[in-house]
């Protein structure tokens, strides 16, 4: 019979790794909790079994999402057996899980992974003690080189009994036997000790289990509480932690004694410093961007706009369509509309590529982690979570799953504050843009990027504190405790997968929907309301269409432009189409007859700060419609979505206001009517963010509504 094998562990103890080497399909390897939340299957294939992936979790208490999947996986979809993958660097923390696992008496084979760093530390395990002293198999594995696959499988293969729970104290026991005296017939009798353990802790979905029982439970609870003087949830975690504790100690043969540092530690002393924490930060994202945007990416984007595309492909495909007598208007078409459009996304390729491959060595080294951390002091002082930067993180790659990672907080609301905020800093299609505008303006300089984030994670910030102030939103921040991985030099083949299929999703999105947006961008500027074709691109459809609403944009620097008004609503639809839409609208694909690039072209038309205005508007305002409907789902209602989109838009509009006038009036000296609005909206912005209560008649008129 075919076996169902579940897959639980601790966030980062190599649960995907191993994954993959089991099953041998490819995923990506990320490096935070949240990345891993929906269930993933695979097969392997010489055992016929089927191995489940459940979101990696510290315990099995019903706190997070998380937990709560695995948790009710495990219960009540029957897994024929559990392995349990404990990373061997960090045994106190992972067996936490382990040994509530092993309550649960579903067959367990523990897969013991980085024994490669172990060895590494110069630390041995008595793997066999510890199976013995766990009552269960126990098999050292290196799912990162591959190392005890077999093992483990044939482990898998051959495992069925029922592990033994770890043992509490006397007293404990003896009340968990009164417990399960109770509970006997209403649960599984596998599960028995799990459920009684559980009422133990006085967890909801075993109280409801025990139904009229619970107040002769209850008492013997309170019995047990008042010998041992404190609560039984304290207890039963302590008297966990002691269990394990004794348990590690006896199986670590040599290495290092504790309280000496790991070299871990030694470079975390340095880089989650309070002082130098952030500096470094900023310091490696600049050199990230100063590789991908300005040098090495920077050459890569000017050889495939310059040469592939311009040289090569534009000319090639439009002298072939040419030589077999295609219509002009449908080369054209193709031309200056798909490959103008898609030439232009595709042209940032190389500078994307670059800056994926150096994420992920980051991601997969465990610096990202360090970052959440560090970030968490900076949030805290904002009355922020740490939490919400997990999403944040996330949201660089796209906003999609980082909105949906912010279901892994538990306050409702950091929750929706970060639901609301995560697209304000720049995901992987926003890149672009700010290449392009670094390009344009400021000769690819690495700051411009640098800025770009430095922007969102302000606007987060800022959000964090105008939001809370928010009547349905008042509140503590939850807590955040982040536990640090051991730094590990990345897997160069995960790796290179993980930054491929970045790549490739990028590739993918151009050539679909970014190509079909960019074709409608084309009619609409190719024909008048007659539907004849015209001459000045000014007097087309989609300039009439731009026209009628640019003059919004005007104290933004860029108003005067439509092309910059169409570009910023079809971003609407994808962040890409800013690009696509300059490509068509600039003539991207005349770059080969009038060797003049859209850069410079766009660099023309307004001033540097203008182009600044034009890029911040874009990163603030409101995203995309794919993560519009991911704020949807986290918020619940259109109407709280409605608010959510006015506020970030609002936000946006008044940043950029603020940026373009005041940056006006410093660099040109200039002043006007909208010099005087931005500073008066910089002091209301300055009123809410200092203000107590700056919304206290809102709540008035909601009270005087609801009563
Ligand atoms: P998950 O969060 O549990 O799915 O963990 P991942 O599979 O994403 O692994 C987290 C990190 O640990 C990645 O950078 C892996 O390359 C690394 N890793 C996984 N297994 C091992 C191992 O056996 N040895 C070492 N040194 N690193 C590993
Ligand atoms: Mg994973």
């Amino acid at each position: 019979m075919r076996k169902t094998i579940a897959l639980a562990g601790n966030p980062n103890c190599g649960k995907t790794t191993l994954f993959n080497q089991l099953t041998g399909s490819s995923q990506k390897v990320g490096n935070w909790p949240g990345v891993t939340i929906d269930r993933k299957e695979g097969e392997i294939k010489k055992i016929d079994a089927i191995v489940v992936d459940l979101p990696g979790i510290y315990s099995l208490s019903p706190y997070s999402p998380e937990e709560i999947v695995s948790r009710d996986y495990l219960l009540y979809d029957n897994p024929d057996l559990v392995v349990n993958i404990v990373d061997a660097t960090n045994m106190e923390r992972n067996l936490y899980l382990t040994s509530q696992i092993l309550d649960m008496g579903i067959p367990t084979v523990i897969a013991l992974n980085m024994m490669d760093a172990v060895e590494k530390e110069g630390t041995e395990i008595d793997i066999e003690g510890m199976s013995r002293l766990l009552g269960c198999k126990v098999v050292g594995i290196s799912a990162l080189r591959g190392d005890g696959i077999d093992e483990l499988i044939e482990a898998i293969d051959s495992a069925e009994e029922k592990p033994n729970p770890i043992a509490l104290s006397n007293n404990s026991e003896k009340v968990i036997r009164q417990i399960s005296e109770v509970l006997r017939g209403t649960v599984p009798d596998e599960r028995l000790r799990w459920y009684a353990v559980k009422a133990l802790e006085r967890d909801s979905l075993a109280i409801e289990k025990i139904g009229d029982s619970w107040n002769q439970v209850s008492e013997f609870i309170e019995a047990y509480e008042k010998a041992e003087d404190d609560d039984s949830d304290s207890i039963v975690a302590s008297e966990r932690y002691e269990a394990i504790g004794k348990t590690v100690s006896s199986v670590l043969k040599s290495g290092r004694t504790p309280g000496e540092y790991t070299i871990s530690d030694k470079i975390d002393k340095i880089v989650t410093n309070k002082w130098l924490g952030l500096p470094i930060f900023a310091g490696i994202m600049f050199i990230v961007y100063y590789i991908s945007i300005t040098t090495i990416g920077g050459w890569g984007t000017d050889w495939v706009n310059d040469v592939f595309f311009a040289e090569m492909v534009i000319p090639g495909t439009e002298s072939y369509l040419e030589s077999i007598n295609v219509d002009p208007l449908l080369v054209a078409f193709v031309v200056d509309g798909l490959l103008a459009g898609v030439g232009a996304v595709l042209g940032f390729l190389p500078q994307m590529a670059v800056l994926f491959l150096l994420l992920v060595i980051l991601e997969d080294s465990g610096y990202m982690a360090r970052i959440a951390f560090i970030m968490d002091r900076v949030f805290r002082k904002f009355g922020l979570s740490g939490k919400s930067f997990i999403p944040l993180l996330i949201g660089t790659g796209c906003g999609v799953p980082g909105i949906m990672a912010s279901r892994t907080i538990e306050s409702e609301r950091d929750r929706k504050i970060t639901a609301m905020t995560t697209t304000f800093v720049p995901c992987s299609a926003k890149l672009p843009i700010i290449a392009l505008i670094a390009g344009a303006w400021f000769d690819k300089s690495a700051l411009i990027a640098l800025a770009s984030y430095f922007i969102g994670i302000l606007a987060v910030l800022i959000s964090g504190i105008i939001l809370k102030k928010w009547p349905s939103l008042t509140g503590l921040p939850s807590e955040f405790i982040m536990e640090l991985p051991p730094y590990r030099t990345p897997g160069p083949v995960a790796v290179i997968k993980s930054a491929l299929s970045r790549v490739w999703s990028f590739v993918r999105k151009a050539g679909t929907f970014i190509m079909l947006a960019c074709g409608i961008v084309w009619f609409l500027s190719a024909f008048d309301w007659s539907l004849a074709l015209v001459d000045d691109i000014n007097d087309s459809m989609l300039a009439n269409l731009g026209n009628a609403v640019t003059w919004i944009f005007i104290p933004l620097g860029w108003g005067s432009e439509w092309q910059f008004t169409v570009g910023t609503i079809t971003g609407l639809l994808a962040k890409e189409n800013v690009i696509g839409t300059f490509g068509v609208l600039f003539g991207y694909a005349d770059v080969a007859e009038t060797g003049v690039e859209i850069w410079s072209i766009i660099a023309s038309m307004v001033t540097p700060i203008a182009g600044f205005s034009f890029l911040v508007f874009n990163l603030l305002c409101a995203p995309c419609f794919a993560a519009i409907g991911a704020m949807r789902r986290e918020l619940g209602t259109w109407k709280a979505t409605g608010a959510a989109v006015l506020y970030q838009t609002t936000l946006a509009y008044s940043v950029s206001l603020i940026i373009y006038q005041i940056g006006t009036l410093l660099i040109y000296g200039t002043f006007g009517i909208w010099t005087a609005i931005s500073v008066l909206v910089a002091m209301t912005m300055a009123y809410v963010l200092i203000s107590k209560d700056p919304f206290g008649q809102y709540r008035k008129q909601s009270a005087e509504v609801t009563i």
